[in-house]
């Protein structure tokens, strides 16, 4: 036998979603009239838009001709789809077109941008956070063991919880790793163009580089919150950004994303004789997608063409105003509950306090007892997730409307 990756064993068993199944099962089983509403997916619900199914169909007819035939594509994307991205979404941010590289979804590569870096090098997480951060970092050897507060003694955590109203204070020791998601998966909650620029101007001062995942970009429906890091002065320094098709166009059985990796953000290598290099993380990125992935499938990139299209960007717009009117009146709905509540406003997800002294999962089963909805325990996202629980607007609006009514007799 050969030693394996110990780092892997320090991973936590993937507990969350299999002990919620294994609740639901026991609690069907039981109650087989009962109809269940799941409010806790973090999957999209509604099909691709026209636009997209057109573009798939005209891109897989081009494969049947001589002409149109296409076999291993550029690693980091096509052309065209570069050019609408950086057209359509980094219009005036001074984002070039080889600075977007194409992927098959922002899980790999957020997952995978961590190996650019040392082993030595110190992460710092939001608490509670999307766990691919966390994880791949464990994989990886950054994280150490899991604490008996299970917390990773080697990573750096940041608690957002209704105390600092879900925005993380500056850390107290210096990361050379920053993981930022905003809007936020699992709290919904955003920052604004300060806040943001506080993280950006951190990095910047303490030669960190700041990983911003913007998944959710697309559901900010206020003014004055930033779209993209690049809003911020500075960001093209110090910030990587990571963007996908999944929750903003329904890719996520399609699998399209891509990251931002301007030119002047660097980190360093020893040189010979002493001091260091700079070295731009484009040029390490570049080798890396190049040595390790052969691009995201033709088909696919001219159906994320689409989404950057005029009647593309409409169509999406409307299947995401859905998600955010059940996201409204998920919040509303718990709001009359008289709990405190965060996102729903910029975000798919609503994230409730729960009352003083009771947990997540206790709140899990009485929901699901009380109101036959099924949701997901804060403290399934992190330490300082407990005391929290999410629901999401990614259902239909008919069963989540069913969902609120039952809300309104449910008794804790
Ligand atoms: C859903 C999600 C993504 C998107 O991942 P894909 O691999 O592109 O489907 C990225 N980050 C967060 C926080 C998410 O919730």
């Amino acid at each position: 036998m050969s030693l394996i990756n110990a780092n892997y064993l320090n991973l936590p068993g993937s507990y969350l979603f299999s002990e919620i199944a294994r609740r639901v099962r026991e609690f069907s089983a039981a109650n087989p009239e009962r109809k269940l509403i799941r409010l806790g997916i973090g999957d999209v619900t509604s099909p691709l838009p026209p636009s997209v199914i057109k573009a798939l169909h005209k891109a897989v007819d081009e494969q049947a001709l001589n002409e149109g035939f296409r076999g291993y594509g550029p690693e980091q994307g096509y052309d065209f789809l570069r050019a609408a991205i950086v057209r359509d979404a980094y219009q005036g941010l001074d984002i070039e077109a080889d600075e977007v590289f194409v992927s098959d979804g922002a899980k790999c590569d957020i997952g995978n941008f961590q190996e650019l870096f040392a082993g030595s090098c110190k992460v710092a997480i939001t608490d509670p956070v999307y766990p691919v951060y966390a994880d791949s970092n464990v994989m990886a050897g950054r994280a150490g063991p899991m604490g008996d507060d299970g917390r990773f003694t080697g990573l750096i955590y940041l608690p957002c919880t209704a105390d600092n109203n879900f925005v993380p204070d500056l850390p107290g020791e210096r990361p050379d790793m920053i993981y930022l998601c905003y809007p936020n998966n699992p709290t919904g909650s955003v920052l604004n163009k300060e806040q943001l620029k506080r993280w950006v101007d951190y990095a910047g001062e303490n030669d960190s580089v700041l990983f911003f995942d913007a998944a959710y970009e697309s559901f900010i429906a206020e003014d004055g919150i930033p779209r993209s890091v690049y809003e911020i002065d500075g960001a093209k320094e110090v910030a990587v950004e990571f963007r996908s098709y999944s929750k903003s166009a329904g890719f996520t059985g399609l699998r399209c994303g891509f990251a931002v990796v301007p030119k002047s953000v660097r980190g360093k290598a020893p040189r010979k004789g002493g001091g260091m290099n700079a070295v731009p993380l484009h040029q390490l990125w570049m080798r890396r997608q190049t040595t390790k992935y052969n691009g995201c499938p033709y088909i696919v990139q001219r159906a994320a063409e689409a989404v950057h299209s005029p009647e593309g960007g409409a169509e999406c717009a409307a299947t995401i105003a859905g998600y955010m009117r059940n996201a409204g009146r998920i919040r509303q709905g718990f709001v009359d509950l008289g709990l405190t509540v965060s996102g729903g406003i910029n975000a798919p997800y609503v994230w409730v306090r729960l009352p003083e002294g009771m947990d997540s999962w206790g709140f899990f089963d009485s929901l699901l007892r009380g109101a036959g909805i099924v949701g997901t325990p804060g403290a399934g996202f992190g330490p300082s997730g407990e005391g929290y629980f999410r629901l999401t607007g990614f259902g239909n609006a008919a069963d989540t409307a069913e969902a609120m009514e039952r809300l309104k007799t449910f008794q804790m």
